[in-house]
Formats: structure tokens, C-alpha cells, sequence
């Protein structure tokens, strides 16, 4: 299987100086890989992930958009705490597979989840951000056990 294609867009490049610059873009390219060959997101995708930075962004710390052309948007902010922002990629690569399968739909602003519409139910009812969180969850563990010991200081990365 061909996966799907992933570039990260570092915003507000007037940081870029910095060493923890690249050590987060990297980190956001190697996780946002592992959880998109986990989840089996074929080629039929791309992804494009924007981190932006906490001091600029505003709201959420991630938001996948639905596919438009096949690419599937993916905002994150990149400053935050390392094994937080590992869980925010895994959780919204959750929904670009959400999207891929066709489980998840957003239609003229009505999301609906394997038939049933989302946009008007609690964030703790939706079906798609339940499974969004716990698989998450498994694929943060997973990753952490993948790059063992050395790498796991996540407050390293
Ligand atoms: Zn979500």
C-alpha cells in the first residue's frame, strides 16, 4: 500500500532560528508519518500540516478540515508540550482517516458519522471525537514504545 503524502508548513517563520524549530518540525513529520502508516491512510490522500505557533494561532490546538481535491488540511499548534502535541497529530490524522473512509462527512456544514449528524450533539457525544481520542491514545503509546528508551524523554524532543 502507498501511503498517503505529508508535508509540514512551520507558520510564523520569524522563530526559525531557533533549534527547537527544527527539532519540532521533524517531530511533527516523524509522528504525523507513524500514525498515518498505522492508520493505513493510503496515497489517495495528501496531508498538509500547518503548525502554527501559540502566540499567533488562536482556539483549538488541532483541526483537520474535510478533503477538498484530496488533501486534507491539518492545523496544529507546534509549541506544545511535546507528548500533547503528539496526541493532537494522532487525533486529527484519527479524523483524516475518518474522512478517507467516508465514516465521516462534512456536507454544506452538517458532519455527519456512519449515518449519524455530529454538529448537534455534545463534544463528548460525537462518535467521531470518541474514537478520534482513543485511538489517539493507543497510537501516542505506540509510538513511544516504537522509538524506545533514548527517544521517550519526550521533553526532549
Ligand atoms: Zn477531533
Amino acid at each position: 500500500m502507498q501511503t498517503a503524502k505529508i508535508t509540514v508548513a512551520m507558520r510564523a517563520p520569524q522563530f526559525s532560528c531557533d533549534p527547537k524549530w527544527s527539532r519540532r518540525r521533524a517531530l511533527i513529520e516523524r509522528s504525523a508519518r507513524f500514525f498515518s502508516e498505522a492508520l493505513r491512510i493510503d496515497a489517495s490522500l495528501t496531508i498538509k500540516i500547518e503548525a502554527h505557533s501559540s502566540k499567533v494561532g488562536k482556539g483549538t490546538h488541532g483541526h483537520a478540515q474535510a478533503p477538498v481535491d484530496g488533501v486534507c488540511r491539518i492545523r496544529v499548534l507546534r509549541d506544545l508540550p511535546a507528548s500533547r502535541l503528539l496526541h493532537v497529530i494522532a487525533h486529527e490524522m484519527v479524523h483524516a482517516k475518518q474522512f478517507q473512509t467516508g465514516d465521516l462527512t462534512i456536507v454544506r456544514g452538517v458532519q455527519t458519522y456512519r449515518g449519524v449528524r455530529q454538529d448537534q450533539l455534545a463534544w463528548d457525544e460525537r462518535g467521531h471525537e470518541e474514537q478520534a481520542e482513543r485511538m489517539a491514545a493507543q497510537l501516542v503509546d505506540a509510538i513511544v514504545a516504537s522509538m524506545g528508551r533514548a527517544e521517550t524523554t519526550l521533553a526532549r524532543i
